[in-house]
């Protein structure tokens, strides 16, 4: 039964796939091709579970049947790939696997070929708890893919992808590639550089992003740009990067901020709304929260909001004097005295308390103060040092209930956030506060513009160098001497808020952008700020900078980072778990063995040596 339609998934050696048979195909022929995912040998009967990407199929050879297949089976192990014919037949009543799909039914094979063998793998592929050290699951990533929850995940991470292109496709974007050997676009990380060997002691670098590039086609009147873009930075690792990572990169002209937000909110909706058609999403329109009031109200850029724990500000409840000096003197020096309720926490063991303690030190907190309400009262440490009444009325104006826990941090006003904002996501993640099928996106924005750099003695940018000023505080980039080449920490600079948004999901950033400042006269003026000429300013983005000198267009755009939004959307906490080929912590590919020594030649023909390094040695051949 060969199928005439070239995408048809029959070839010579299928019928179908492993997913596919039903109790509706019973009793025409067919044939399959995959691997043995198990083997169970009942003497007169052997099964095997038949698996490929689509599924699983139970194949049974019977010894009176087919004599020829039945001993065939005899040779066949796990992980062997076979190809076999028969007929499908239904399952014996009680015997049929209602956690399968194809469970209703089995093919009678009459012909069995192994067309490939296997050694024993180095790990379990059929069972898909089996605990597995990863840097096994990474060196056999080929094994490891087999199995169910991986495949899975990269088919999940497929669909994603291919959402993303229709709906952009149908938005009227246009995907253009840009080039990997490039040269430096500062994202904030390290650069990877390539040495050139026609251009001897010159070299490339990857992308930190196409940033440039993307800017560059709106001027060249590409109008609606995106790409699903590797991205290269060299920075240490954690559970959400990786040196090499994806993201939906886009850029549009002629668009306002509420614009831009407007669709790119549209189209995450849809989005998720393909790949995943069951998934509540929080919030549509997605929450809108200044940068000020999620650091005010959550002490994070990147709150998860399916949860409450607001941080509540008690500096009206201890303004007048507590009696306890660490609050006292935290808001006499311009500092912020914040608390968060951890629900059902009031009975904490000392341990436990003790943890929190020093993961608020960990944060950078000074100490972190306790109050558990109890049926008899308050109690906490501190309750001989406070004046009357004040640890009830701390509690009170935390709204903390009997049986909860207050937390209080007492420090500048980034750390009391900071502390407090890790603090919550913690306790949210141990205390299982959010709804893990709701998936609750919001935009922040409105960030501050620039963060004074002491050192330098100049503004740096927040996020991006080209970030546009909201128009109402156009007038705010000047410097309290007038002199922009002049900066000085009290700049009315300092007030200015880009327009500059990061859409966050579940507590992660997925990603951020902004309305560039496309306008000569304002870049001037930025650039001056942040320390820079307009010439120092061409050295390093001199393509654009030129570019600019031809007509930009208003324009402004977004990345997301397709990694992470995978592994949001298979909940997986660790972006690896959704890269086909990701890297270990110290940067190293396993499977491939990457990176390498260079082999002697190469050096050579690119001028180069390695000089105070041992070189690595070389695996053998
Ligand atoms: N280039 C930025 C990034 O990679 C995103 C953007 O501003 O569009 O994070």
């Amino acid at each position: 039964m060969t199928s005439t339609d070239p995408f048809s998934l029959a070839t010579p050696y299928r019928t179908d796939t492993c997913g596919a048979l039903r109790a509706t195909d019973v009793g025409r022929e067919a044939r399959l091709a995959g691997w043995v995912h198990r083997r169970r040998d009942h003497g007169h009967l052997i099964f095997l579970d038949l698996r490929d990407r689509h599924g699983i199929t139970q194949v049974v050879m019977d010894a009176t049947e087919s004599p020829d297949s039945h001993s065939a089976a005899g040779r066949v192990r796990n992980e062997f790939v076979v190809t076999a014919a028969g007929v499908v037949a239904a399952r014996l009543p009680g015997t049929e696997n209602t956690r399968l799909p194809t469970g209703a039914i089995e093919l009678r094979a009459a012909e069995i070929e192994i067309l490939s063998e296997s050694k024993t793998p180095p790990f379990y592929i059929n069972d898909p708890d089996a605990p597995i050290d990863e840097s096994l699951r990474l060196k056999y990533r080929y094994l490891d893919i087999r199995r169910e929850p991986m495949t899975r995940r990269l088919l999940l991470r497929s669909r994603l992808v291919q959402a993303i292109r229709e709906t952009h496709h149908r938005a009227g974007f246009v995907e253009v590639e840009t080039p990997i050997l490039i040269k430096s676009t500062p994202e904030g990380a390290r650069d990877f550089v390539v040495p050139s060997r026609l251009q001897p002691g010159s070299v490339y670098a990857l992308p930190q992003s196409p940033q440039q590039l993307k800017q560059i086609l709106m001027v060249a009147g590409i109008d609606r740009y995106f790409q699903i873009a590797r991205c290269f930075r060299d920075e240490d690792l954690r559970g959400d990067r990786q040196p090499e990572f994806t993201q939906l990169d886009l850029e549009m002209s002629f668009v306002t901020e509420d614009g831009l937000m407007d669709f790119v909110e549209g189209m995450i909706v849809e989005v998720t709304q393909a790949v995943l058609p069951d998934r509540p999403i929080a919030s549509v329109p997605f929450p809108r929260l200044t940068f000020e009031e999620a650091m005010e109200r959550y002490g994070s850029d990147k709150p998860d909001i399916r949860f409450g724990m607001e941080l509540v500000d008690l500096a009206s409840v201890v303004e007048r004097g507590s009696g306890f000096k660490v609050f006292d003197e935290a808001l006499a020096s311009g500092g912020r005295v914040k608390a968060i309720v951890a629900p059902g926490l009031g009975g904490a063991s000392r341990r436990e308390i003790d943890e929190l303690t020093e993961t608020a030190r960990r944060f950078g907190a000074k100490g972190l103060v306790h109050l558990a309400v109890t049926a008899e009262g308050v109690n906490s440490p501190i309750a001989k040092f406070l004046t009357d009444g004040m640890a009830t009325r701390i509690a009170q104006a935390t709204g903390a209930g009997e049986g909860d826990l207050v937390l209080v941090v007492a420090d500048t006003p980034d750390v009391t956030a900071d502390v407090l904002g890790r603090l919550r996501a913690e306790l949210g993640i141990r205390l299982a506060l959010a709804d893990p099928k709701v998936l609750s996106y919001l935009w922040v924005h409105r960030f501050p513009m620039y963060k004074w750099d002491t050192e330098g003695g100049r503004w740096d940018a927040t996020h991006n160098p080209f970030s546009g000023v909201i128009p109402a505080d156009e007038a705010l980039l000047t410097t309290a001497s007038g002199d922009t080449g002049r900066p000085s920490p009290d700049d009315p600079a300092g007030r200015a808020h880009a327009m500059q948004y990061d859409v966050v999901l579940n507590g992660w950033e997925l990603g951020g952008g902004s309305v560039r400042i496309w306008r000569k006269d304002l870049l001037e003026r930025s650039f001056a700020l942040q320390g820079y000429t307009l010439e120092q300013m061409h050295e390093r983005f001199g393509a654009l900078l030129e570019a600019f000198d031809y007509g930009p267009p208003p324009h402004g755009g977004i990345a997301l980072g397709i990694d992470r939004w995978a592994a949001l959307f298979s909940d997986q906490t660790n972006i690896r778990e959704v890269m086909a080929f990701p890297k270990t912590s110290s940067g190293g590919d396993l499977m491939l063995e990457a990176p390498s020594a260079p082999e002697p030649e190469q050096l050579a023909e690119l001028g180069l040596r390695f000089v105070g390094i041992e070189p690595k040695k070389q695996p053998p051949a």
